[in-house]
């Protein structure tokens, strides 16, 4: 028998899928860890769940209580649906930039949405923050009582991937892998994850796919966080050292322009048939850097985020893409005759 009791334990031990394209144009094998197959279509199920059972765990959160979280969508999917799972309510803030579908999503899961306008992180009104403030003022007046999930700074998130997702590729893999790749929201899935393989292999080699817009590129590669551009993509590009980056093992890092990971992202779809987002992109295009250094017939993991429905809108929208001097996939755009 081979039955998961509840949502709960339907999170996680995703596949590892060959990515055809990108292993023959390297001579490597490069493959993706499905975390487009988690319940709610994103690796950021792996976080929610830790950090609620973390928090049942230290008494924090009790039964009927509401998880407060500032997220840019996947987060706030997660802690949704695993609250309702197991009992809890769930408020989120998110900033006004980010896909409607995952705020439509956001709302049919039953979580209460606050948008916010996007402002950057000093500005005390950034969706973090806020989110903080609105955790501490639903404390005192929820009956049941409210946490913050501060997903950023409570490394009950990259526990999750230090418990999970980096066990995992170890074991799928025989312990047959050379590389790890993966762009950075909070860090926890990087972080965690290269925890867990250096553990195992201190040799395996550990990369940063940073967009533009982001700081951690330069930081990792010249000790200063400093941004320049912007990108598409939604989920990633931090500018600070959040506390699930703290001490993580990173070798190396790459900056990766959106015309590169939406291409990747279209190719994947057209001939692979995965339909997968834009941080998808970055993370495959930094695999296929990482595995031009390693050298042909070596073994490189990275993520495939989340499901490509959620960018239904904008990544998959010529309108959207044009504005953005983006390419259009032919296909978007395709008709036929039909004879009378
Ligand atoms: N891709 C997407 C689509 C995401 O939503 C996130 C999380 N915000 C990430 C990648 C990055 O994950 P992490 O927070 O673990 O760095």
């Amino acid at each position: 028998m081979d039955i998961r009791n509840g949502l709960v334990e339907a999170v996680g031990n995703t596949p590892l899928i060959k990515l055809k394209r990108a292993s023959e144009a390297t001579g490597c094998t490069i493959l993706g860890k499905a975390e487009f197959l988690n319940p709610g279509q994103s690796v950021k199920d792996r976080a929610a769940l830790f950090i609620i059972q973390d928090a049942v765990a230290r008494g924090q959160l009790k039964p009927g209580g509401v998880i407060v979280e500032g997220t840019a969508g996947n987060t706030g999917i997660g802690l949704a649906l695993v609250g309702n799972a197991l009992g809890f309510r769930s408020v989120i803030v998110i900033p006004d930039t980010q896909s409607q579908e995952k705020k439509d999503m956001l709302r049919l899961a039953g979580a209460t949405l606050v948008e916010v306008p996007a402002v950057a992180y000093a500005n005390p009104n950034n969706y973090v923050k806020v989110s903080g403030r609105l955790a501490e003022a639903l404390a005192a007046t929820e009956p049941n009582g409210a946490v913050w999930a501060n997903q950023f700074d409570n490394v009950a998130n990259r526990q999750a991937h230090i418990e999970t997702t980096g066990p995992e590729i170890w074991a799928q893999t025989n312990g047959k892998v050379d590389g790890f790749v993966a762009a950075v929201g909070t860090g926890g899935t990087l972080a965690g994850t290269a925890i867990a393989l250096k553990a195992r292999n201190p040799a395996i080699r550990i990369a940063l796919a940073d967009p533009f817009g982001a700081s951690l590129y330069s930081y990792y590669t010249t000790g200063e966080l400093k941004a320049e551009g912007s990108s598409i993509t939604e989920g990633i590009g931090q500018g600070r050292i959040t506390a699930n980056l703290e001490g993580a093992p990173i070798d190396t890092a790459y900056q990766i322009p959106d015309a590169e990971a939406v291409q990747i992202v279209f190719d994947l779809l057209e001939h692979e048939g995965l339909c997968l987002g834009g941080s998808t992109g970055i993370n495959v295009a930094g695999a296929i850097r990482l595995a031009k250094e390693l050298g042909p017939g070596h073994t490189i993991v990275t993520v495939l985020c989340d499901y490509g429905t959620r960018y239904q809108s904008k990544l998959f929208n010529p309108d959207f893409l044009r504005e953005k001097g983006l390419p259009v996939p032919g296909w978007l755009e395709r008709s036929v005759d039909v004879p009378n």
